[in-house]
Parts: structure tokens; C-alpha cells; sequence
């Protein structure tokens, strides 16, 4: 079977890396793309290990999703591939101000030594901060440098034969010699698919600083608010969520806001050197749109698809887990042609 994927972020290199490890030579597959690491909305990300979605539509398979990825993460830990594929291991302190907000803990028994954190623990961070804190979670979990992952990831797919190729899809038409199609453009699904209402931008802008001696996160969930995640070269200081907000520029005024508040949250970071601003549209959608669809090609052929994009601020976490449920669904396509052939004859 002949697959092309269109997307080289992570949701694209995780899918292709996924059906090359679980078919092997049964399918081969192209990945198309414009943007490559380091110019993907993959490497804007933190890479942080953080399931949103859990009160959407579906939790339960959000919850699947993230535990593949988590365990994903964690093979690749603990195989020695840590510094390749920039896997880091980490503690997480997740607090928030806000009175009505209740941690989901769905994911609880995912990450490791998942506690809450006591009264004594809120107060000081609070009298630290100058803030008023009501609850907060600390946690052991996952973290990668997406623009270490996807080259990683690009490796691995070539040396299973997969083909990696520069080159604009305008229209789901220029694929109509393969057999399959599979659609990971996140954003740029909008003028592919052209009638997803839902699809929508939602503009984050970090800074990445150099700060080796920070080891741990820190991630205030109040709305409006900051966060300090590790890299393994750089620490990512977070950053604004702007809901169909299309501006790739570095904003002044957001720039303000993240330096200010991470270095209210850590004070040392005033003496941290700035790597760069960065920008990313993350794909919001109310849930991920991963499912099969036709689409009919002028000369009438019934083009096979699959959709996998819109993981809005969690396409890291979801990747793997949606690359596993993608392979699924290819293993029913392969057994439905198999069966039809059989008939046949
Ligand atoms: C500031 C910020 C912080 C984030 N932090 C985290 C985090 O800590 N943890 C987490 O899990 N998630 C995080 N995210 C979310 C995550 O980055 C996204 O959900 C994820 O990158 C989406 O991956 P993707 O592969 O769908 O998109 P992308 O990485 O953008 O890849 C899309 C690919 O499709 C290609 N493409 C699009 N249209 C076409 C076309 N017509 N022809 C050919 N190629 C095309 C592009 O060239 C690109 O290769 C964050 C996002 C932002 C912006």
C-alpha cells in the first residue's frame, strides 16, 4: 500500500515513524511537507508531557492517547536515546489561583509520585510569589526538545525507507496515485479541508532563554498566566493563549508579559541570557479530528483518508497515541482490500 502523509511536525513524523515500525515492508510511505524542524509549530512547543481535552468529548481516548505517548517517552528514556531525542525527565509543580478550578487527575497513575500539594507548600509559594494561590499538584512526567525529537524521528523514518519530500499539496487531488492519504497539517488543514468551522488559531508566543540551572517546572494554571519549562539546551517562559489570533510576529507587549511574570515565578531569570522569542498558531479544535473520510478526485477515483490534526496545545502529548490509533485504522483499511481481493477470486 502506498501512503503519503502531509505533515512533518510532530503529529506527521509520529504517524509516519508508527506505520513504518508496525507494517514494514507491507506499505510505503512519502511524508510531504514545507515546513521541517526547525521551522515546525512542533519546535515553538515546550515538548511538555500535558493532556488538555480530559473534560471535551472524549476522554477517554485523550487519556489513551497521552499514556502512549507517555510510554513512548519513557522507552525512549530508558533505551539510552535520551540526548538524541531530547527526552528529559522532570518534576512539575502546576498551581493556580483560581477558586473554582479543579485539577483533572484522570492522568494521575500516568506520571510519576502524582500529590497534591499541602497547605504549607501553597502558603510559601504564595508569600513567594505575591500571589494568591488556592491548590496546585506536584508530579514527575516527561519533557522533550521538539527540534531534537523531529530530527530524530526524520532519521528513523529514512532509515526504515520511509521518503521525506519539500514540496507543497495544494490540493488533496496532486496525491491521487497513492492508495491512502494522511492529512497532519494542523492549520494548514483550513485550506486543504476547507470546510472545518471548528478549526481555529490560537496564538502562543514563548521566550527561550539560557538558564542551565534551572532543573524543574513551574506552571501557574491561573488564567493569564506564566510558565517555566526546561529544555535540555534551552528554558522555555511562557506565554499567551490568543484565541483566533493569526500574528506570527513577536509581539512587545507579550514579550513584557512573559519576562515579567516568569521572573516574579523565578527571579533568577533576570540573569538569563535570551536564545529567542518565538511564535506558534497552535491547531484549536473543540476535539482532535482523527477519523477516515473520501475524498473524489475529478477523474472520480475514491481517494482514501485519513484526518489527524487539531491537538491544539497538546500535539506533543497526543502524537504518539494518535500515530498508534492511525496505524489501527490502516490495519482495517489493509484487511478490508485483502478480504474484497479474496471475494474476488
Ligand atoms: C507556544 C506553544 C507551546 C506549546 N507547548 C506544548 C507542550 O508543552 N506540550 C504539548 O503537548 N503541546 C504543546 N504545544 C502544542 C503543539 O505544539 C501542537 O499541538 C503541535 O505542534 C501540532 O503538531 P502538528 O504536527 O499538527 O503541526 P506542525 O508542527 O505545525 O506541523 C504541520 C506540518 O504540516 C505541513 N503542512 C501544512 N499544510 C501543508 C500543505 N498544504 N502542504 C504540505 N505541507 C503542509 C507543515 O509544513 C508542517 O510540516 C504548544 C504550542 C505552542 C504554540
Amino acid at each position: 500500500m502506498e501512503i503519503a502523509i502531509i505533515g512533518a511536525g510532530v503529529v506527521g513524523s509520529t504517524t509516519a515513524f508508527q506505520l513504518l515500525e508496525q507494517f514494514g515492508k507491507r506499505i510505503s510511505v512519502t511524508v510531504f511537507a514545507v515546513e521541517f524542524s526547525p521551522s515546525t509549530t512542533s519546535d515553538v512547543s515546550s515538548g511538555l508531557w500535558s493532556p488538555r481535552g480530559l473534560n471535551g468529548r472524549s476522554p477517554e481516548k485523550v487519556l489513551k492517547w497521552s499514556k502512549d505517548m507517555h510510554d513512548f517517552f519513557e522507552k525512549l528514556w530508558k533505551s539510552g536515546e535520551a540526548n538524541e531525542a531530547g527526552v528529559s525527565l522532570i518534576s512539575v509543580t502546576r498551581i493556580t489561583t483560581n477558586n473554582t478550578q479543579r485539577y483533572n487527575d484522570l492522568w494521575r497513575d500516568v506520571v510519576f509520585d502524582h500529590t497534591d500539594l499541602d497547605q504549607k507548600v501553597i502558603e510559601r509559594l504564595s508569600q513567594q510569589h505575591k500571589r494568591s494561590y488556592t491548590s496546585g499538584i506536584y508530579f514527575t512526567t516527561f519533557t522533550c526538545e521538539p527540534s531534537l525529537l523531529l530530527p530524530h524521528l526524520y532519521n528513523r523514518i529514512q532509515a526504515a525507507d520511509g521518503r521525506i519530500e519539500r514540496k507543497r499539496i495544494e490540493s488533496f487531488e496532486d496525491l491521487d496515485t497513492f492508495d491512502l492519504v494522511i492529512n497532519c497539517t494542523r492549520i494548514g488543514a483550513q485550506k486543504l479541508v476547507k470546510d472545518d468551522a471548528e478549526l481555529k488559531a490560537v496564538r502562543g508566543q514563548v521566550m527561550r532563554v539560557e538558564a542551565p540551572w534551572i532543573f524543574d517546572v513551574l506552571l501557574d494554571d491561573s488564567d493569564n498566566s506564566n510558565y517555566i519549562i526546561p529544555n535540555m539546551n534551552t528554558v522555555v517562559l511562557g506565554g499567551t493563549h490568543q484565541t483566533n489570533d493569526y500574528r506570527k510576529k513577536v509581539d512587545a507587549n507579550d514579550r513584557r508579559f512573559i519576562y515579567k511574570g516568569c521572573s516574579n515565578l523565578n527571579p533568577s531569570l533576570k540573569r538569563a541570557e535570551i536564545f529567542r522569542d518565538m511564535v506558534g498558531l497552535r491547531p484549536g479544535r473543540d476535539q482532535v479530528r482523527l477519523e477516515r473520510d473520501l475524498f473524489i478526485t475529478k477523474r472520480g477515483k475514491q481517494l482514501q483518508m485519513i484526518h489527524n490534526y487539531g491537538h491544539g496545545g497538546s500535539g506533543v502529548t497526543l502524537s504518539y497515541g494518535c500515530a498508534i490509533n492511525v496505524a489501527d485504522i490502516v490495519n482495517a483499511i489493509m484487511m478490508a482490500d485483502t478480504n474484497k481481493r479474496k471475494s474476488i477470486l
